[in-house]
């Protein structure tokens, strides 16, 4: 689950990291006060979206009188923000944060994060702040420094003057034990909210000497909900992909991608599998859908629907290895979504496993037309034909 920047700093704000004073608005007529509550000039006005890459996007903005203030937030509030890493369409922007604006002298970047190669909790520091960190690590792989943390011990303070003490030109003492905290704080608030991602992005240092937080990004681990029950009200659902969302609600295991050919599988394994077996055969797949081992005759239907309702879809693979999942219970699934929903579009089904004959005599019998594949190679090249069949 991902915060916005806003409450990502409220967090950080309360764990005594220093963070600009800001008013969250979501109507325009909210903007016109907000300079008089706010110290400026100059503000910030800053696009509230899950998607970073705003500052690129014009999702950011300084002004230096009040009615840029206004402008600048009517711009942005209401409409479509495109960022590098949102997609051409962009995202809506609902809300707008309203900040004091700080002079920079040094931008840093620091974020903790779980380093999957060494399955420890790390922590990333480098003096090349405020730019795309993906964009550093390419480009000068050694301004990235990190400091992989044993979970049983905790931060160190050793580990933060490893960091630290590293900049060159050096920290003054009172900034740098600054910065020193800041690392320590994330960490704990890292660890006791189930993070996956705490960044920091700039982190800077003021003209005054200040280290200060002026973005903020925190995802919390959505396995770790369960028991992070308060953040669960952070949780901003017009931020999603709604049939992300409706997948959620059905226990189905659902990511948009990029192509048209609708995908049906059991078990996240075998769904890569048939995805890699797709664009194999020339084609690419619309959606990953895994409903899962015990998926009942109403979530294959809901699963069916989703897909139906991503207009890109040209045709559908169902890929079933029943197991726990019986042929049948599937078949019935289909058959009822497909009078539910009109399906038109060509349906290749592969079934195997339990029950598999009494499966296939149900989609015979239903009014269905639909390609059997003794295959999945066969399933995947009878999909890519219908595609190009269509043109
Ligand atoms: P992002 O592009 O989505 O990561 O958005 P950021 O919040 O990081 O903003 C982009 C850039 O705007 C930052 O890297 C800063 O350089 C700049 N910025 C943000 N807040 C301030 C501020 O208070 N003062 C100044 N001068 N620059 C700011
Ligand atoms: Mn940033």
């Amino acid at each position: 689950m991902k915060l916005h920047e806003y409450q990502a700093k409220d967090i950080l704000g309360k764990s005594g990291i220093r963070i600009p004073n800001g008013q969250l608005i979501t109507t325009a007529e909210q903007i016109t006060k907000v300079t008089k509550i706010i110290n400026g000039p100059p503000w910030v006005i800053k696009a509230q979206v899950h998607a970073g890459g705003r500052g690129k996007g014009g999702g950011v903005r300084v002004a230096h009188y009040p009615y840029e203030v206004v402008t600048a937030a009517e711009d942005i509030l209401g409409k479509r923000l495109v960022t590098p890493q949102t997609g051409k369409n962009g995202v809506a922007v609902n809300q707008v944060l309203i900040e004091e604006g700080v002079e920079i002298d040094r931008e840093y970047y620091l974020s903790m994060i779980v380093d999957r190669s060494t399955a420890k909790p790390t922590m990333i520091f480098s003096p090349a702040g405020g730019m795309e960190i993906e964009e550093v690590a390419q480009e000068s792989p050694e301004l990235i420094l990190k400091q992989h943390v044993d979970p049983e011990a905790g931060w160190m303070p050793y580990q933060g003057r490893n960091l630290v003490y590293k900049l060159d030109p050096p920290l003054s003492p009172a900034p740098a034990r600054q910065l020193m905290a800041v690392m320590a704080n994330i960490y704990r608030i890292f660890v006791t909210l189930d993070c996956s991602l705490v960044e920091i992005n700039p982190l800077a240092i003021t003209k005054e000497g200040k280290v200060m937080a002026l973005d903020a990004k925190i995802t919390i681990d959505d396995n770790a909900l369960f028991r992070q029950k308060e953040l669960l009200q952070l949780d901003d659902p017009k931020e999603k992909d709604p049939l992300e969302s409706m997948a959620e609600k059905y226990r189905l295991n659902y990511i948009r991608l990029d192509g048209n050919i609708g995908a049906m599988v059991n078990g996240a394994g075998l769904a890569m599998a048939t995805m890699d077996v797709i664009k194999l055969a020339g084609a690419e797949p619309a959606n990953f859908l895994d409903v899962g081992g015990g998926a009942s005759e109403e979530m294959i239907t809901k699963g069916v629907e989703i897909i139906l309702k991503d207009r890109r879809v040209k045709a559908i693979l169902i890929n079933i290895f029943g197991g726990i999942l019986r042929c049948d219970v599937l078949a019935r699934g289909v058959v009822a979504a497909a009078k539910k929903t009109n399906i038109r579009l060509p349906l290749i089904v592969r079934l195997e496993g339990t029950n598999v004959k009494e499966g296939r005599k149900i989609l015979r019998d239903s009014e269905l037309k639909f390609l059997v594949a003794k295959d999945l190679a066969e399933a995947a090249e009878l999909v890519a034909k219908q595609i190009s069949r269509k043109g």
